[in-house]
């Protein structure tokens, strides 16, 4: 049915859900949104969207939305509005009242992909140039951060090598931990017009998602591998393009460092990685990973598209890593059609990656203990930085726990609900003396502060999103912030409280600032998007209006030329026992968004209320668990309930289910184990059991059972969980 309501004015801005980064219209009526509508010269978009971008935007005139600061002197107390100035002064004194008493490097802070790159930006110059330690970090950390590791290892840079539209000319589609139906559905509806234009389609996925079989649309390889198994079947891969000669020799000759070709070829090529060695450690076929690397290696474009099935494990960046090496030995980079392509979860996880929110690193991936980056940093900020690199984020809380760090900025993340191994989380944020959140609710991890500042969304703000393909984007303010202030002015309200005086006219000044500091976004600039509509780093000099294609003629290696990491398969200590026989493992869903914040603020969770578990006909059957039943989920990390759905889509011995819902505290069950490079945790394998919650009624964890009444726990003596202090009320 049509709007009834005509618009008086509109913007062209970007999505900020996904990493595809759609612009649409988006149309107010006296200052109210009322319409966003995808819009058809949108370099990612082509005019397509989806059910998030499209419908899910209210939440942000939600009633929810807080609209004063308030600070508390501890998290046992009500909450108290104030003024801004009130609020910035509160937190500098107690950032510099910790530092004081426990050192310069007791404080830190954190940013989020759901800002913008300006926001990001600032929040790590608010760190290392006013905090004056380099204790920062961003939610990359616990999605991507394996991806910048393993590609800029193997291929120089950690980011996507094409463009969207590239995947029209793949004549072979690999597809390895991601479900981009659901995750980033309109490259997804790309990806499938491709498949039934006669591409052939190769996906690696414990579930039979909508990418392996949907209408028109079936994979002619699906290796549902047991979850913790990448590596070892990605090098089985490997093996037999090696031990079959598919490997493109002239390729790897020309474009990369042969000695380390050989070295790996030694390695894959040995008979542990033979498919019919590796097929049964993971649930396959032998003859199914021999079908999947012919099909690879024949091309002759084919391109691989993977997501956080590959880096959220133990082995994360070696996962990445293989398929590095893959790509480099077959030759599949540097044109139209092939390419490695991390499908980013957020809006701005490549932005939050790019702009040097990272403990080592500067934007542009340049290490804060080179003295020459470094000097430049110093030159443009007016300050000594420090040259030691700082805290990762699960240290931070690490070093809560043993009293040398007392304090946290968190900007737009909700570590409590999103984190691994939530008690360990709540545990330490319960430590801290001075925690700042910045968000758009009282969200969980807002029990644990004690200045909350009001955020702005990404509909109240200018500033830029980089997506999943490197496009730098605009994003537009469409209406006034609710509380006054856009993100990037609340930083600078806290840097100036802090001591450090600075100032911008505007967003823009910002992205200056970062094409001034970082050598891939240098021509990047308000004026040039404006005009070009968006453009792809590197976007300088040589490329005034972006880069589509990565890799054409050399890597971004010192000599240019790609290289081979050794990837030996280890299996994750994460085992099935007795006690847990089943594998967990975890994703998301089209209508939600991640930790669902925003949109379980929207009608859109008229389509998915709860988390649900999907468990094998064979294991519900087995617990005597029907379709629609309570069950609880435990690990050896804690416990919660959700309802079940019996599915053919995971096999037995493995359950999944999503995170959108902060009941469903899905993170108290998952382990605290994480990749060995960059401590990016293992959502995606814990061992769990599943037990029926039979009729009766009480919640021995404390959760209300409001919307599952009548229903109670078995005995799960052994699981442990955490509680929910900090209260929430506010006084006015
Ligand atoms: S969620 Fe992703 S695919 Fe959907 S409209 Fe937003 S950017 Fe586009």
């Amino acid at each position: 049915m049509a709007n009834p309501i005509k618009p008086d004015r509109s913007v062209v801005t970007t999505c900020a859900y996904c990493g595809v980064g759609c612009n649409f219209k988006a149309e107010t009526h006296q200052g109210r949104i009322v319409r966003m509508t995808p819009w058809k010269d949108g370099k990612a978009n082509h005019g397509h969207s989806c059910i998030k971008g499209r419908f899910a935007f209210d939440y942000y005139n939600h009633a929810d939305r807080i609209r004063k600061p308030m600070i508390r002197d501890s998290i046992s107390e009500v909450w108290h509005e104030v003024t801004w100035e009130q609020a910035f002064d509160f937190a500098a004194q107690r950032f510099r009242r910790i530092q004081s008493r426990y050192g310069r490097q007791a404080i830190g802070g954190v940013s989020s992909s759901r800002c913008t790159n300006e926001e990001i930006f600032l929040t790590q110059k608010l760190v290392r140039a006013v905090f004056g330690n380099n204790n920062i970090d961003n939610c990359a950390r616990i999605c991507h951060s394996p991806t910048q590791f393993g590609l800029s290892a193997t291929v120089g840079w950690g980011a996507a090598s094409q463009h969207f539209d590239s995947i029209l000319q793949a004549d072979v589609i690999m597809v390895v931990g991601a479900n981009p139906t659901e995750g980033h559905p309109v490259f997804g509806s790309l990806l499938k017009r491709r498949v039934r234009q006669g591409a052939k389609l190769i996906v690696l996925d414990p579930r039979q998602t909508e990418t392996v079989r949907s209408p028109h649309v079936r994979a002619d390889v699906h290796l549902a591998l047991r979850p913790g198994t990448n590596v070892a079947v990605l090098d089985s891969i490997a093996h037999v393009v090696v031990r079959e000669k598919l490997y493109n020799e002239a390729f790897v000759r020309e474009r990369c460092e042969w000695e380390e070709f050989e070295h790996w070829a030694e390695l894959v090529g040995s008979d542990r990685y033979a498919p019919e060695a590796i097929g049964p450690v993971a649930g396959l076929d032998p003859a199914d990973i021999r079908r999947a690397a012919r099909l690879y290696a024949s091309g002759p474009n084919s391109a691989i598209y993977y997501g956080l099935g590959v880096t959220e494990h133990s082995q994360g960046s070696t996962g990445v890593m293989c398929l590095g090496n893959l790509s480099l030995a077959c030759g599949m980079l540097g044109r139209e059609g092939v390419g490695v392509n991390p499908l980013r979860g957020q809006g701005n996880v490549q932005g939050g990656s790019c702009l040097g929110s990272w403990p080592h690193v500067f934007s542009g991936y340049r290490f804060v203990t080179d003295d020459e980056v470094r000097g430049s940093f110093e030159a443009e900020w007016g300050v000594a930085l420090d040259a030691e690199p700082g805290l990762r984020l699960p240290n931070m809380f690490d070093a809560a726990l043993t009293g040398h760090f007392r304090g946290m900025f968190i900007m737009g993340e909700d570590p409590v609900q999103s984190d691994p191994n939530q008690g360990h989380t709540i545990a330490a944020m319960s430590e801290m003396e001075c925690v700042v959140v910045q968000d758009l609710f009282l969200n969980e991890t807002a029990r644990y502060a004690h200045v909350f500042l009001p955020g702005s969304s990404s509909l109240e703000k200018d500033g830029t999103f980089t997506g999943a393909e490197r496009r730098v984007n605009r994003v537009r303010k469409v209406v006034e912030p609710l509380a006054g202030l856009q993100d990037w002015e609340i930083v600078v309200g806290l840097m100036n409280a802090m001591g450090y005086k600075c100032h911008y006219d505007h967003a823009g000044q910002i992205l200056d600032e970062i094409a001034r500091l970082s050598p891939a976004y240098r021509g990047l600039s308000f004026e040039l998007l404006d005009r070009v509509g968006s453009a792809q780093w590197p976007c300088d000099e040589h490329a005034p209006e972006g880069t589509e294609v990565l890799h054409r003629e050399r890597f971004p290696r010192a000599n240019g030329r790609g290289t081979f990491m050794l990837t030996e398969y280890v299996p994750t200590r994460e085992r099935v026992t007795d006690q847990h026989p089943l594998l967990l493992t975890t994703g998301r869903i089209l209508s939600q968004y991640n930790v669902g914040t925003q949109t379980r603020r929207t009608a859109n969770s008229r389509w998915h209320s709860e988390d649900i578990l999907e468990i094998s006909a064979e294991d519900a059957a087995a617990r005597g668990i029907k379709d629609g039943d309570m069950a609880w989920l435990s690990s050896r990390f804690g416990a919660t309930q959700l309802r079940a759905r019996i599915s053919q889509r995971v096999n037995p011995g493995t359950v999944y289910t999503t995170f959108h819902h902060a009941e469903t505290r899905v993170n108290v069950v998952t382990s605290d184990l994480s990749d060995w490079a960059t401590n990016c945790p293992e959502y995606k394998v814990t061992a769990v059991e599943v037990a029926l919650v039979k009729p009766a009624g009480f919640d021995e964890y404390g959760r209300s059972l409001d919307r599952h009444a009548g229903l109670a726990a078995p005995d799960l003596s052994t699981a442990t969980t955490a509680s929910h202090p900090g209260r929430q009320e506010v006084h006015a």
